[in-house]
């Protein structure tokens, strides 16, 4: 018998069973003002537009419950009312992780206002293993080393060496990512994108080799050693924060603090964000994303698109240059890694990388109900078997997740689909809409938010790119994203002896295989049904983010990182 009929709706002691929203076809307005006990779900359009509609319907139940227990009677247009001004009294989230987290930092300021980020500043290249504690601090590095040899001649005629010091989770995790051998390239005057990675091994290689660098009219040398593991612990502005110093003798004579908040990007203290153009769609949420991409019948790649140029200055085919550079680095870095047969990552866990090998079973008939899953799951081993090596990898939006994205660009180009590079760049401009909400109004950073802001977001990211590949209406370009991002709620960043390896190359796997399962779900549902929206997954990653404790945020403290013995 259907389930309908089993349930008998007649009131029980003058109280109406036909509590269930969904079976609910009653309208408000047709509600008598009387009926207070029933907690029917309030219309989508007495939803004031300004208010959280979670915060709303949640302060319209409470305010029912409380009728029930106290007996006062509420109209629903005064409970509406009540609750509209309940839940906008809610106060704003702090930053993400506010104990750590100074609000004087611009990654905390840009929170607010439209969301600004350009696509050079999201897709970087660069060595891995992380975006935050390798790219991040050989930028870093760069940018001081830059600054120094614009100082005044007197003040470099004293300059004796540089220092950097690494606090928070760079000290804690900072040896496993490589963090000292970005920071000295840095130094050496080395940029990410352009960075030979077996320059890296060699530092590796030998730790105590010294390296000549010039500044003014001196030359000193530089060494691992000059990269301090700091505290670990402290009050920081920044979990990832870092000082540069030009030292004259054992003093530093000109100093900086850095931060890195994940994705490559960097700033310092008293930073202020470089002038740019206005977007010509301003969006914060993915509700007003896809209001502009619906109201002017665009797809959500071509909104991004045109607030790009508006905001870069760049025209539409330098930014399509840009765009190709990137697939066609995802391109390299997952043959990179299928390239290479059998060996074991660097570091003291000693794992086998595997690529190759899901790789080459896949293509055995044998398996070939397997064959799909099998493709995807190697070609995102093999990216991320490449950022555990320490060689060139892209953002997308981190190093640890940048496994996920290029598995799908390779799925999508390399495969019997032979997707063109034009419908790869609407795939990566939506994907990096989608990247950029979350940087916007939660965290990219595994030391912030846990490894949900990570992987989470590069499937976010990678089922959005998939959905718009495939001409997928705005709404289902969110849908296949938030479902993506919604299966990695809550997920711990335990990086096992501070490698990014174990869990990071296999989750990569399962990233890039959920974000094509979220695609699909999306596609095969009827997408107004969907009953979970992006904006409301990713103020939840916010908040899980927030109350994850620190031990489960690139300290390698707990989970995996504690459990898993090495021998
Ligand atoms: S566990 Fe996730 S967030 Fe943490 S380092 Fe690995 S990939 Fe990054």
């Amino acid at each position: 018998m259907p389930y309908e009929k089993r349930i008998s709706h007649k009131p029980i002691y003058g109280r109406s069973l036909n509590t269930n929203p969904i079976r609910n076809t009653m309208s408000t307005a047709q509600r008598q003002p009387t009926d207070v006990l029933s907690p029917a779900l309030p219309e989508e359009s007495a939803i004031p537009s300004n208010i959280n509609r979670r915060s709303f319907i949640m302060r319209n139940a409470v305010i029912g419950a409380a009728a029930v227990m106290t007996g006062r009677a509420w109209t629903p247009e005064a409970r509406a009312q009540q609750a509209a001004a309940e839940a906008s009294k809610k106060p704003s989230l702090p930053p993400l992780d506010s104990t750590s987290m100074s609000s004087d930092l611009d990654v905390v300021k840009r929170s607010k206002g439209p969301v600004m980020t350009i696509l050079e500043e999201f897709y970087k290249v660069g060595p891995g293993p992380s975006s935050s504690h390798t790219i991040g601090p050989m930028r870093i590095t760069y940018d001081f080393y830059q600054r120094c040899t614009k100082l005044p001649a007197d003040q470099l005629a004293q300059a004796t060496g540089l220092k950097v010091h690494l606090y928070g989770s760079l000290s804690a995790t900072g040896k496993g990512h490589g963090t000292e051998r970005a920071a000295l390239a840095g130094l050496l005057g080395k940029e990410p994108a352009t960075v030979d990675p077996l320059f890296l091994d060699a530092m590796k290689e030998k730790p105590d080799e010294s390296y000549p660098v010039k500044l003014g009219d001196k030359t000193f040398n530089l060494s691992l050693a000059d990269i301090i593991y700091d505290s670990a612990k402290g009050d920081f502005p920044h979990p990832n924060t870092m000082t540069c110093q030009l030292m004259g003798s054992d003093k530093p004579i000109y100093e900086l603090e850095y931060y890195s908040p994940g994705g490559g990007f960097y700033e310092w203290k008293g930073y202020t964000p470089p002038k740019k153009g206005q977007p010509k769609y301003p969006y914060a949420t993915m509700k007003e994303l896809r209001k502009h991409a619906e109201d002017n019948s665009l797809s959500i790649a071509q909104v991004i698109m045109a607030n790009e140029v508006a905001v870069s200055g760049k025209s539409e085919e330098q930014i399509n240059a840009f765009l190709d550079k990137i697939a066609n680095a995802m391109l390299a870095t997952v043959k990179a890694g299928l390239a290479v047969k059998e060996g074991v990552l660097p570091g003291p866990i000693k794992l086998q990388s595997k690529a190759a090998t899901v790789w080459e079973r896949a293509q055995d008939d044998k398996y070939e109900s397997d064959r799909a899953i099998a493709l995807v799951s190697a070609c995102a081993l093999a990216a991320s078997e490449e950022n555990a090596r320490g060689h060139l990898v892209i953002t997308a939006p981190t190093g640890g997740s940048a496994g996920v994205m290029p598995a799908l660009v390779y799925g999508l180009m390399e495969s019997q689909r032979k997707v063109p590079m034009e419908k790869i760049r609407q795939g990566l401009l939506a994907g990096a809409a989608i990247g950029y909400l979350c940087k916007h109004n939660a965290t990219l950073s595994g030391a912030e938010g846990g490894c949900q802001s990570e992987i989470g977001v590069a499937s976010a990211m990678s089922a959005a790119l998939v959905a718009q590949v495939m001409d997928s209406s705005p709404l289902v370009v969110e849908n296949a994203a938030e479902s993506a991002l919604e299966h990695h709620l809550g997920m711990t960043c335990d990086p096992v002896a501070g490698y990014v390896q174990v869990p990071c190359i296999e989750r990569c796997a399962f990233g890039a295989v959920k974000a094509w399962t979220a695609y699909m779900i999306a596609t095969n549902e009827i997408a107004s049904r969907h009953r979970v929206d992006l904006d409301t997954t990713v103020e939840t990653l916010a908040e899980t983010g927030r109350d994850m404790s620190t031990k489960y945020k690139e300290t390698s403290e707990a989970g995996l990182a504690a459990n898993l013995v090495l021998c």
